[in-house]
This record gives structure tokens, sequence and C-alpha cells, in this order.
């Protein structure tokens, strides 16, 4: 297992965890049961870490990243319904193998 992710917030935690797992990545997480302790700020130890499977890590970060990079309002990339190509969200076709994206 590897570490991919530590984060403050368990809701966000939890939606990273969510995406890894729609894209068939197990996830393991951390400490999530120490976040939020009555009259404490947990220190970074405590937050919240989002571990997956080592074969799973490269692609974890990748789409972690992209996540990150989507919270400044983008819409997200696609996955071509034909090919399973994964597509940056300002194309409407997939360039693989030309199919569209899923209404
Ligand atoms: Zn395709």
């Amino acid at each position: 297992m590897k570490r991919v992710h530590v984060i403050a917030d368990p809701v966000q935690a939890g939606f990273i965890q969510g995406v890894l797992e729609s894209e068939g990545i197990p996830t393991f997480l951390r400490n999530a049961w120490l976040g939020g302790a009555a009259g404490e700020l947990p220190s970074q130890e405590c937050w919240p870490e989002i571990w997956v499977d080592d074969g799973d890590h490269a692609r974890a970060l990748e789409l972690i990243a992209a996540l990150e990079q989507g919270t400044t309002g983008d819409a997200p990339a696609w996955r071509c319904p034909r090919c399973g190509e994964r597509i940056e969200p300002q194309f409407d076709r997939c360039w693989n193998c030309g199919g569209q994206r899923d209404p």
C-alpha cells in the first residue's frame, strides 16, 4: 500500500476516495475517525490519509492532480464510452476513436 494524499477535510477525503473507486482503484482511508475531535485541531498526523495499492499509485496521483486542477471550475475530464480513453473536457470527441461524449 502507498499513501497518495493527506487532506484536512474528511468530506473532501471521501470525495476523492469516491472518485478513485469509480475509476476502479480500491482505496483505504486511514485516520478518518480522528479528525474533528471536540475542541482540538487535528495535527497533520491525524489528517485523513488515502492509501492505494502500489500498482495503482501513479494513476491515483494523476487523478488527484486532475481533480485539484478541476477546482478552478473547469468541467472534469470525461471517458470515451467506446474505447475508454480519458479525454480533456474541452474536447467533445475522442481523439482516439472519434467517439462522442455521452450526453
Ligand atoms: Zn474513444
